[in-house]
């Protein structure tokens, strides 16, 4: 599914109870879902990764629908590799230990 095609899935499902539910509260629910993905990887529960990851992914289209942010124009500074260095794959400085790590 096309990125721009999913927002508007979003917007058309969830638009409503997130412009009523509010920014702060439509954010509190992306950083349960932050929650939810760190639950599923330390549990090494692949599957459990997958409906966490797909949840966080939509909380965070919620969040862009409600501010009028188009995410595949927001994610376009990746289309070339990495927005900081322009690199694929990416030479920034390698991350500290225990970060950035899968
Ligand atoms: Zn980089």
């Amino acid at each position: 599914m096309e990125i721009r095609t999913l927002q508007s899935q979003i917007a058309a499902t969830f638009g409503a109870r997130d412009r009523a539910r509010g920014s702060d509260g439509t954010f509190r629910r992306l950083v349960e879902e932050v929650g939810e993905v760190a639950k599923a990887l330390r549990a090494r529960d692949p599957a459990a990764l997958v409906l966490e990851i797909s949840d966080l992914v939509a909380w965070t289209f919620s969040i862009a629908v409600l501010h009028g942010i188009d995410v595949d124009d927001a994610l376009a500074r990746y289309h070339r590799g990495c927005p900081r260095c322009g690199a694929s794959p990416c030479r920034c400085a390698v991350d500290p230990p225990g970060e950035g790590a899968f």
